[in-house]
C-alpha cells in the first residue's frame, strides 16, 4: 500500500484515538493529529503510537482559519479525516454554542481550508485526495419500535448536538457537489469501548458500579440505542477513508440493539463477576431512575448493508465480547481514567434543560 499523510482532527478523542491507534499500528501512513484538546481530549490516550516517528500532534481549534491553512500547507495531508467535534448531547442541552462553532463553522473553516490545498496539489495528487466527514445517525431522528436508518433517510435531528452535526453533513455535501472537492462522509451509531470519556453512559456507568455509588438511568431506561465497538467504528472509517466512492454516504452499525436499562444491568452483572465487592453487593441495587433527558430520541438503529455490500466490513465484536473486554479494560487503566475525572468533569448529571 502506497505511504499517505493522514491528517486526523479530534484525534485526542476517544474515536479519532482508536483511527490513530488502527493507522499506525497496521499501516505504513503517517499521522498528523490536530486537536483543541477541550476537556474530552486526552493524549494518554495516544500514548501507545506517540514515540512513533511517523506521528505527529498540533494542538489547534478547527475555527481558527489561519491556523488550519498553515498546518494544511505545511503538512500537505493525502487524506483528511474530520472527527474534532463537541459531541456530548447532554451538554449540548446545556450550551448550544460551543456546538455551534466547533461542529458548524469549525467544518466550514476545515472545508474552505482542504478546498484551498486541494486546487494547490499535482494532479496526481489531487485525484487521490480525500476529505473524509465522520457523522452520527443522530441526523436521522428518532425510530418507532421498528425501521432502520438507511444512507437516504430524511434528515430529522432533535437535538443541539444532532442539529449541528446535520448542518455539517451538509456542508460537506455542499463542498463536493459546488466545488468538486472529493469527500466521503460516514454515519455512525452509538460507540462504546476503551478510552470512552466517562460522562457517556457506558463509561460512566462502570466507575459508578465499580465505586458502588448511585447508576442514573434516563426516564424508565427503554430508549434503544445500536451499540458498535469503537474497534469496529475505526476500521470502518479506515476501509471508507481508503476506498469508499466519492460523494457518498456510508452507514455504519452494529445490529446490536439494546434498551438503556438492559445495558446498565449487563454492566452490573460483569463487575459482579469481574470485580465482586461484598461491602457494595449486587450492582443491580445501585440502579436509579432519573428525570429523562429533554427530547430524548425513543430508537436508533442502523442499516449497514451498503459498507459490507460495497466495502466488505462487517462488525468482529458482538455486543456481549465487547461488553465484557470493555469492562475489563476500565478495570485494568484506573490510572487513565481517574487522571480523566480529576479534570474538568466529575461525573455529575448535565442536560437537563432548567
Ligand atoms: P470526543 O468528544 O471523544 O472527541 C472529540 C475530540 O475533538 C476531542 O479530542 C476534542 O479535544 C476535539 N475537539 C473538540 N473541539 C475542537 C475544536 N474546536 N478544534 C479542534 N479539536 C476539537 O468525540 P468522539 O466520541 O470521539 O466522536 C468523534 C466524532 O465521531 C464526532 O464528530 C462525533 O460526532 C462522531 N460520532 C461519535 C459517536 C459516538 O458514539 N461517540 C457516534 C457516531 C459519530
Amino acid at each position: 500500500m502506497k505511504m499517505k499523510r493522514f491528517l486526523i482532527t479530534g484525534g485526542a478523542g476517544f474515536i479519532g484515538s482508536a483511527v490513530v491507534r488502527r493507522l499506525l499500528g497496521t499501516t505504513d501512513h503517517q499521522v498528523l493529529v490536530v486537536d483543541k484538546l477541550t476537556y474530552a481530549g486526552n493524549l494518554e490516550s495516544l500514548v501507545s503510537v506517540s514515540s512513533d516517528p511517523r506521528y505527529g500532534f498540533e494542538r489547534a481549534d478547527i475555527t481558527d482559519a489561519t491556523a488550519m491553512r498553515r498546518i494544511l500547507s505545511e503538512f500537505s495531508p493525502d487524506v483528511m479525516m474530520h472527527l474534532a467535534a463537541e459531541s456530548h448531547v447532554d451538554r449540548s442541552i446545556d450550551g448550544p454554542g460551543e456546538f455551534i462553532q466547533t461542529n458548524i463553522v469549525g467544518t466550514y473553516v476545515l472545508l474552505q481550508a482542504a478546498l484551498e490545498h486541494w486546487r494547490g496539489l499535482t494532479a496526481e495528487r489531487k485525484s487521490g485526495f480525500r476529505f473524509h466527514h465522520i457523522s452520527t445517525d443522530e441526523v436521522f431522528g428518532s425510530l418507532g419500535p421498528t425501521g432502520f436508518f438507511y444512507e437516504d433517510t430524511a434528515y430529522q435531528p432533535n437535538s443541539p448536538y444532532s442539529a449541528s452535526k446535520a448542518a455539517s453533513d451538509h456542508l460537506v455535501r455542499a463542498w463536493h457537489h459546488t466545488y468538486g472537492l472529493p469527500v466521503v462522509m460516514t454515519n455512525c451509531s452509538n460507540n462504546y469501548g476503551p478510552f470512552h470519556f466517562p460522562e457517556k453512559l457506558i463509561p460512566l456507568t462502570i466507575i459508578n458500579a465499580l465505586e458502588g455509588k448511585p447508576l442514573p438511568v434516563y426516564g424508565t431506561g427503554e430508549n434503544i440505542r445500536d451499540w458498535l465497538h469503537v474497534e469496529d467504528h475505526a476500521e470502518a472509517l479506515f476501509q471508507v477513508a481508503e476506498r469508499g466512492t466519492l460523494g457518498e454516504s456510508y452507514n455504519i452499525g452494529g445490529h446490536n440493539e439494546h434498551t438503556n436499562i438492559s445495558v446498565v444491568r449487563a454492566i452490573c452483572a460483569l463487575l459482579d463477576e469481574l470485580a465482586p465487592n461484598d461491602a457494595i453487593g449486587p450492582r443491580e441495587k445501585l440502579i436509579t431512575f432519573v428525570t429523562d433527558r429533554p427530547g430524548h430520541d425513543a430508537r436508533y438503529a442502523i442499516d449497514a448493508a451498503k459498507i459490507e455490500r460495497e466495502l466488505g466490513w462487517k462488525p468482529r465484536h458482538t455486543f456481549e465480547s465487547g461488553l465484557r473486554q470493555t469492562v475489563q479494560w476500565y478495570l485494568d487503566n484506573k490510572l487513565w481514567w481517574e487522571r480523566v475525572r480529576s479534570g474538568v468533569y466529575r461525573g455529575e448529571r448535565l442536560g437537563v434543560a432548567v
